[in-house]
């Protein structure tokens, strides 16, 4: 998007595939403007890894918890491994096993290495037809994208810009996205402002929104980067420290609120200059 290029993107996983066309700014000869990439995912996703283990206190609820806690017993006993061998996968799937007859919510579970396999690599089945359904599409896209560079029409390219496919039912479903007005990326919150948090809580830090004009206690606030709730609309202030929800000096907020009935977004960089 920051280059200005035109960029298609297409994914498929299991029975299911998508192609999306992303257009900037100042790519007329190929297509209106249409959402960034950033607009259709505003709250990025959690790092995985992180919130699987947080069942490891726990009792295991899945067939894949079984074999995350199974991997992290054999990562505590053995210390990390590069890459696992088949005798590692199999001693994990039989630690998955046990986990599983330690757990009140599941019966006894057997596991097989290719299945502990694909968990603990993290690989998501591929049907390879489904690749070549949105493989052709994307190259089509493609294809039109470089003709119209080059002053060739051989047809617009997708609009709504993202389309899914499911193999299973044959369906294609045209997505229309809109551009998010206060996308950090490519809306109002890409001019980064400033707000200045004298008190670093999150009591502090909605009071210096309220100093902006902002309603705070009506108002979202998230770190910019992945989505975490500092506060919620109603939430009031706290004595909670920012640090403790990973804000810190320099970081990024996202704070959505209402003005005269309208909804607006802005995207803050927090200062922090403690009172002293
Ligand atoms: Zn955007």
């Amino acid at each position: 998007w920051e280059l200005g290029r035109v960029y298609i993107d297409s994914a498929a996983t299991g029975f299911k595939g998508n192609v999306h066309v992303i257009i900037p700014p100042g790519q007329g000869a190929v297509g209106e403007r249409t959402a960034c990439m950033r607009c259709f995912y505003p709250v990025q996703p959690a790092d995985d890894a992180g919130a699987a283990a947080c069942t490891l206190p726990g009792h295991a609820r899945t067939r894949e918890h079984c074999i995350l806690k199974g991997e992290e017993m054999f990562i505590r006993e053995r210390g990390a491994v590069e890459d696992y061998t088949a005798e590692d996968l199999v001693e994990i799937a039989e630690l998955a096993r046990r986990t599983s007859v330690e757990s009140p919510y599941l019966d006894e579970q057997t596991f097989t290495a290719p299945e502990v396999e694909n968990v603990v690599k993290n690989k998501l089945p591929a049907i390879i037809t489904v690749n070549a359904v949105v493989a052709s599409i994307l190259s089509h896209e493609v294809l039109k994208a470089l003709h119209r560079i080059y002053e060739r029409d051989i047809g617009p390219l997708l609009d709504p810009p993202y389309l899914e496919y499911s193999a299973r039912y044959g369906i294609f479903t045209p997505m229309g996205i809109e551009p998010d007005e206060g996308c950090p990326v490519c809306g109002t919150g890409a001019g980064v402002g400033t707000l200045t948090v004298t008190t670093p809580t999150v009591g502090g830090l909605l009071e210096a929104l309220s100093g902006m004009g902002i309603a705070a206690d009506g108002a979202l606030v998230t770190r910019a980067l992945d989505g975490t709730v500092v506060s919620r609309p109603g939430g009031g202030g706290d004595g909670t420290p920012l640090a403790d929800l990973g804000v810190s000096d320099a970081e990024r907020i996202r704070v959505t609120y209402r003005e005269d009935g309208e909804r607006r977004s802005v995207v803050l960089e927090v200062a922090v200059e403690e009172d002293r």
